[in-house]
């Protein structure tokens, strides 16, 4: 009796062209809650095939990897040099009505359909089809692949990876962050920090309310001094005119309390965020609700009664971008793009990760982010073009 030869890894036939290779990204399902480990295994076998080596980094589940892989200069190098960087999870498609399914990307009209086809397998994808010129173009400097889990609920996926390139001594000298930018450059976005506040109180029955101690009230004045918060930065600043909102915004997002019509609620709960203008720190504001509830709140909640308690947990957090211009890999970006205008935006990327981590970066990717996270969101196939030809002129510019 015969054994089969076992297909190996070289026997896996890979895409050949960038839309060939979002298709195959977007047919992974990797909504953030998911495991994104299929797909990285995918990647990581392509590479291995190219004789480049991955790094993973893992969540602490073990279900979740970033993956970081360096194309080296033509003379060994690892160090210095560009990194190109994207996420590999997506934002569900949960209650959303689509024309084809999510994750069977089709082509209409000249345009990819898929969840992620923009947000951000398209930069992905176009990044890996030109592995193969990096590799034959003599390389000044190394070249850079990252590839992180867990943007989409906060950017928590990409520090750990982060963390290891400082370890390593990687020092990356530019970071090409590929969100959908419709192929121009932003040169910053807000930062965006994430907090939950649980304020326990004492639960009673309604017809002894002074023997509780009411959650939902202290709660409901906490969220009203963080709508003071807000008030204040609106009407004295700092602003920044390029962005849309050109100040630090500050909202209560989400709120839980109560069990019952007849009891005093010994729980409240709410999740409060900002989004801070690069320049201004973001702890003030934090500092600001935590004063609040030292000098007012807790004082009287403790004189009601001893359960008083108030803890607040950060749940996400993520700097904000502020490219200098005067920066290689914006002059780079700018040059390769023709595109000098000042682009700022309020939503959050790794590049501000990355930036504060001493990576001078930029964002610059294909589709448009009007696209992103919605039903049938697309990427067009003249900016899929686009974003080749972009990284192809990149890829020449570090010829040595
Ligand atoms: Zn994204």
């Amino acid at each position: 009796m015969s054994i089969m030869p076992q297909p190996n890894e070289s026997s896996t036939t890979f895409p050949s062209t960038s839309v060939d290779w979002t298709r195959k990204l977007i047919s992974y399902d990797t909504t953030s809650r998911d495991s994104n480990l299929d797909l990285i295994a995918y990647i990581k076998d392509y590479l291995s095939g190219q004789g480049i080596e991955s790094t993973l980094t893992f969540d602490k589940t073990g279900k979740k990897a970033n993956l970081f892989a360096t194309i080296p200069s033509a003379t060994g190098e690892t160090t210095g040099g560009i990194v190109l960087s994207g996420h590999t999870d997506v934002v569900p498609v949960d209650g959303q009505h689509w024309t084809s399914d999510p994750f069977k990307p089709e082509l209409r009209d000249g345009n990819l359909y898929g969840r992620g086809a923009c947000d951000m397998k398209g930069f992905i994808g176009v990044t890996l089809q030109l592995v193969p010129r990096m590799l034959q173009t003599r390389l000044a400097h190394p070249v850079h692949l990252a590839y992180s889990y867990d943007e989409e609920i906060g950017c928590v996926g990409a520090p750990s990876m982060i963390q290891d390139l400082i370890d390593r001594g990687v020092n990356p000298s530019g970071c090409v962050v590929g969100e959908p930018t419709s192929m121009r450059a932003i040169v910053a976005h807000k930062g965006i920090n994430v907090y939950r506040c649980r304020v326990h109180g004492h639960a009673a029955h309604s017809s002894l309310t002074p023997k509780g101690l009411n959650a939902i009230e202290y709660a409901a004045r906490i969220i009203c001094t963080i709508r003071d918060i807000a008030d204040g930065i609106k009407a004295n600043g700092p602003y920044d005119d390029a962005f849309d909102v050109p100040y630090t915004t500050v909202q209560t997002s989400m709120i839980r309390g109560g069990i019952a019509l007849n009891t005093v609620p010994d729980l409240c709960e709410f999740e409060f965020e900002y989004r801070n203008l690069p320049g201004s720190s973001p702890e003030t504001i934090l500092q600001q609700v935590r004063d609040y509830i030292d000098s007012t709140i807790m004082p009287s909640m403790t004189r009601e009664n001893a359960a008083a308690k108030i803890d607040i947990e950060k749940l996400a957090r993520s700097p904000g971008l502020d490219a200098a211009e005067d920066a290689a890999i914006t002059q780079l970006v700018r040059a390769l793009t023709r595109d000098t205008e000042i682009r700022k935006v309020a939503y959050g990327t790794e590049a501000g990760l990355f930036q504060a981590a001493g990576v001078p970066s930029i964002i610059c990717g294909p589709g448009n982010i009007e696209q992103a996270h919605r039903p049938d969101e697309y990427v067009s196939l003249e900016q899929l073009d686009q974003c080749e030809k972009f990284l192809i002129a990149l890829i020449n510019s570090q010829a040595a």
